[in-house]
């Protein structure tokens, strides 16, 4: 497979669809130095604080200076997690085999022409942290096994919050449910289709065989924050 390194498994995948729908926001984006803040402030919002504890009792320790701010130009991806294992994706659109790099420490990208508002910030760390925790506490976690990549998926899109807008528009309609699912269903599918292992079909299969008991494990949670 190209680039991967020889020495490496070829490991990890993550790349996020941008957080919003719509034509590219960069020229909304906050200026870069509000990004850098915001990704240190973001680590005293209750649920990133506690998402990194639990990292730390797990024995994978979340350091700041893993994660890297960063403009990522012309692509729609909003961040991604790199696994400390082995190798990293990009974007959907960015994507091609030569995007694929070794990398071998924990990466979080937050791309900061994609973040808007604080909000961005912490629910894109929340989603990479996720990532990060089922690297750090599932045994033999293979980012190139389509099932493992979405059941990933699933709880970083379903825990992060990225489709509480959908809830909150929605609220009090007896659809609220379905279409929190549908967003996280969606979201998962267009991460895991990206990863190169996975055909459109195989990602497909993945996210639907493991969908009821990934969206319903919510660890290090009690319940969905
Ligand atoms: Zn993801």
């Amino acid at each position: 497979m190209a680039g991967v390194d020889g020495n490496g498994v070829p490991e990890a995948t993550g790349m996020e669809a941008s957080s919003g729908s719509g034509p590219p926001r960069n020229n909304h984006c906050m200026p870069f130095e509000d990004c850098v803040a915001g990704i240190i402030s973001a680590f005293q919002q209750p649920t990133l604080r506690f998402l990194r504890e639990q990292m730390e009792k797990a024995g994978c320790p979340v350091l700041l200076r893993m994660i890297r701010a960063m403009n990522c130009t012309s692509t729609n991806r909003s961040g991604s997690y790199c696994s400390g294992k082995g190798v990293c994706d990009y974007s959907p659109f960015l994507l091609s085999f030569k995007r694929i790099r070794a990398c071998f420490l924990l990466e979080i990208t937050v791309c900061c022409d994609q973040m808007q508002i604080q909000d961005h910030i912490n629910q894109l760390l929340i989603h990479e942290l996720i990532h990060a925790y089922d690297d750090c506490v599932t045994k033999n976690i293979d980012w190139t096994d389509c099932a493992h990549h979405a059941c990933s998926e699933i709880r970083a899109n379903h825990l992060s919050g990225n489709c509480h807008y959908k809830r909150e528009l929605l609220r009090g309609f007896m659809k609220i449910r379905g279409q929190e699912q549908e967003c996280v269903k969606r979201r998962s599918l267009m991460s895991v289709r990206n990863n190169p292992y996975c055909s459109n079909s195989a990602a497909k299969d993945a996210v639907e065989a493991v969908w009821d008991i990934c969206y319903n494990d919510t660890r290090p949670f009690d319940r969905a924050p």
